[in-house]
């Protein structure tokens, strides 16, 4: 499944991290995004990235609890 974030919406509140940290982590600017060095970038798409399966659950469960609505995910 094919993950990004729109980032100019996210609070900055960590839940996605707490919920699923193996896909998203807070940056130094205080914002969420998708873990580089563990999920493929997809080719010409800026900002989204090839995400396994296995944590489908754990990122429904993130995006459905998102403050800002801003995590995306295309199954
Ligand atoms: S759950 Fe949403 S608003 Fe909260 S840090 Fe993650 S992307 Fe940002």
């Amino acid at each position: 499944m094919k993950v990004w974030i729109e980032q100019e919406y996210c609070t900055g509140d960590g839940l996605c991290a707490d919920l699923c940290p193996e896909v998203f982590e807070m940056d130094d600017d205080g914002l969420a995004h998708v873990r580089e060095e563990a999920h493929p970038a997809v080719e010409g798409e800026q900002g989204m990235f090839e995400v396994s399966s296995d944590f489908e659950s754990s990122v429904l469960d993130a995006q459905a609890q998102c403050a800002g609505e801003c995590i995306y995910v295309k199954l």
